[in-house]
């Protein structure tokens, strides 16, 4: 059935600012959790001046437009960061609703997955960690996945959950600190939600993409050869990829391979 234009625009509005306001959120959640903040409580404020912000400061993104990007207090620039995330948000809840147009709750489980995936980037990105408290929040999704995305099959969550965990805390036993003990946690759980395929697909994407990322810091100097640089946010990249173009990744591979 094909809905009037006005309707559509109405819907993807809707959805936009959904997913707006929820990056929203998030962006708190990787601001404050690091640092133990109580992260519902506490008012948000200007990291200038501390100023308690008013609500219309709190709307997303078009509050960062309206005010150039300065706090109306002191005059503190607020960082582009957090409205991109936002703005990422209401593109993710946009994608994930075209992507499965005809099921509700896998687009919700998608649009869910991809937020907390963020989150842990995120904080790996900031603090060099991979808290537990955000990996419980992705094993819950993926518990709920189970439900919504049955298609992915038990026995396949339970081998992804451990096909490459385990290969990575081999390596990690032989070259010490070659990945975090986060990592290694990160695909476990991974594993759960997409299942063994799906995981395999990700690792692969997060070594391709953290390969390319490693070579452009060291060769503009961002980074030296001795510095540790988080593994996290390519994993999260590619669990991402994985969920949506996955399995067509993988047949493009096969008919290579042909
Ligand atoms: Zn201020």
């Amino acid at each position: 059935m094909e809905f009037p234009i006005w309707y559509q625009i109405l819907v993807g509005f809707f959805l936009f600012t959904f997913g707006t306001c929820v990056y929203s959120f998030l962006n708190v959640v990787i601001c404050r959790l690091p640092q133990k903040m109580d992260i519902v409580k506490m008012r948000s404020h200007c990291f200038g001046c501390q100023r308690v912000l008013k609500p219309l400061e709190l709307i997303p993104v078009w509050s960062y437009l309206f005010q150039g990007g300065k706090c109306k207090g002191c005059g503190a620039k607020i960082g582009m960061r957090d409205m991109l995330m936002e703005v990422f948000g209401g593109l993710s809840a946009l994608f994930c609703a075209w992507y499965y147009q005809d099921s509700i709750p896998k687009a919700l489980t998608a649009f869910a997955f991809i937020g907390i995936l963020s989150v842990v980037a995120w904080i790996d990105q900031d603090t060099m960690e991979i808290l537990p408290s955000t990996l419980f929040v992705m094993l819950g999704i993926g518990v709920i996945s189970v439900f919504t995305m049955p298609e992915i099959g038990i026995l396949s969550r339970v081998i992804g959950a451990f096909c490459v965990s385990v290969p990575l805390l081999l390596i990690c036993m032989f070259i010490d600190g070659a990945f975090g003990g986060g990592d290694i946690k990160l695909m476990f759980v991974v594993g759960i939600v997409l299942g063994w395929k799906l995981t395999v697909v990700t690792v692969l994407i997060g070594f391709i993409t953290g390969g390319v990322a490693a070579v452009i810091l060291l060769s503009s100097k961002k980074k030296g050869r001795k510095d540790h640089f988080p593994f996290g946010p390519y994993l999260c990249v590619g669990a991402a990829v994985a969920l949506f173009y996955g399995e067509a990744l993988i047949q493009w591979y096969l008919n290579l391979a042909m």
